[in-house]
């Protein structure tokens, strides 16, 4: 498809050599010891020390220049429409400003802002598979939007999702955008799709705009989706009795989302610690919304999460990244022989109180970004959007 690189005589060999601290994503060792990545054609192939490590015949070399590399971000939660152009805020070239954040993956949460969207079973299956197909061609930035996934309406039958899944489609938009609102009805219907290997999200809390529902834990945990989505809120959080009985009554993902109520973040957090089940907590940004678009929402969910919630940074990074692959199946998201070369390279931000980038994520502030990689192909260099990072990556050789 449209969207593989021109392939180049020979393999692609990239060599990220001289970094001070790789982050794995892995919650169970987050830290590497090691200070070379080598890939090829876009696929991790060796993690060590350089002296262990053959960093021969690379068509691509970094410095890393003692800086840190972490996996690619990971947005579990936005809402795409066409290209980089979204009509909630009106606003052209948000994805490539979420490359600029640390992200090289989304995961579409439903295509509802989409101007005139179908509602009708036939037209909202052709809208999912044309979002499918568009994003995977186009990819703003290099960004792998996983896009293409409809709201559920009440006429939808087993034989719709089947047709789906079978055409491409692998995501449900938020249950309880469309009209289906209760309990039953979702249930089946996430049946269906769990059948046809189509994963599912949920609606979690009150309505975010006019016109949206109450979803509540009884619905949510009735629905039983492979994600609850936004469980802090989209913005309206649940009362926290009923968050609790989300996270005790199923072992499903708890997404956080920027775009939601950041006490009610702090408060799941603190239950799936409680709970030793923060393998669960996965992070997005629920962008474009009607509070706007957050190139940097990632990282401060990372760093709110952290500072407030009393996370290492080393663990907080991994519910955008490790977590968050793992939970949707990605082949990205962990530093993990095999996996997608997909890499943010950060360090602290100038003049942080922070002695490194971990403590200066630890005391609230945000990391700069050096460097994006997506597929083992640098995509952007120093950041237009973070604050600039003491140290930057450089590319010494081709
Ligand atoms: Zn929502």
């Amino acid at each position: 498809m449209a969207h593989d690189e021109p392939k180049a005589a020979g393999p692609s060999r990239l060599v990220i050599r001289n970094i001070g601290l790789m982050l794995s994503g892995a919650l169970e060792k987050p830290i590497l010891d090691a200070d070379t990545i080598v890939a090829v054609d876009g696929k991790i192939t060796a993690i060590g020390r350089a002296r262990d490590v053959d960093i021969a015949h690379a068509t691509t070399v970094v410095d890393a220049n003692g800086t840190t590399v972490a996996p690619g971000l990971i947005d579990s939660h936005v809402h795409p429409v066409a290209g980089d152009w979204t009509p909630r805020q009106n606003q052209i070239g948000w994805i490539d400003s979420f490359l600029h954040g640390g992200v090289t993956t989304m995961i579409s949460a439903g295509e509802v802002h989409m101007p005139g969207r179908p509602r009708d079973v036939v037209g909202l299956k052709a809208m999912a598979i044309f979002a499918q197909r568009a994003f995977w061609t186009l990819r703003p930035g290099g960004v792998k939007v996983h896009a293409g996934a409809p709201v559920i309406e009440c006429e939808m039958v087993e034989e719709d999702f089947k047709e789906l899944a079978s055409a491409g489609v692998k995501l449900l938009g938020e249950v309880g955008l469309g009209g289906v609102k209760d309990g039953p009805t979702a249930r089946k219907m996430v049946g269906w799709a769990r059948k046809y290997g189509i994963q599912s999200t949920i609606h979690t809390g009150g309505p975010s705009i006019p016109g949206s529902g109450l979803i509540d834990k009884d619905v949510v945990l009735e629905a039983d989706t492979d994600v609850v989505g936004h469980i802090n809120g989209g913005h309206t959080a649940l009362p926290d009795d009923q968050i609790r009985c989300i996270c005790e009554g199923c072992k499903r993902g708890l997404e956080l989302v920027h775009n939601g109520n950041e006490r009610s973040a702090l408060y799941t957090l603190r239950i799936a610690r409680d709970m030793d089940e923060l393998g669960r907590v996965i992070l997005g940004t629920d962008a474009p919304a009607g509070s706007g678009v957050q190139p940097l929402g990632i990282l401060r969910m990372v760093s709110m999460l952290s500072s407030l919630g009393e996370v290492p940074a080393e663990i907080a990074f991994c519910f955008a990244t490790g977590n968050t692959a793992r939970m949707r199946s990605l082949d990205c998201g962990l530093i993990e022989i095999g996996r997608s070369a997909d890499f943010v390279i950060m360090d602290k931000a100038q003049h942080s109180a922070g002695r490194n980038i971990l403590e200066s994520v630890r005391l609230g502030d945000l990391p700069g970004v050096g460097m994006t990689i997506i597929d083992g192909i640098v995509r952007t260099q120093r950041s237009r959007n973070t604050p600039p990072a003491t140290k930057v990556p450089e590319i010494v050789g081709h």
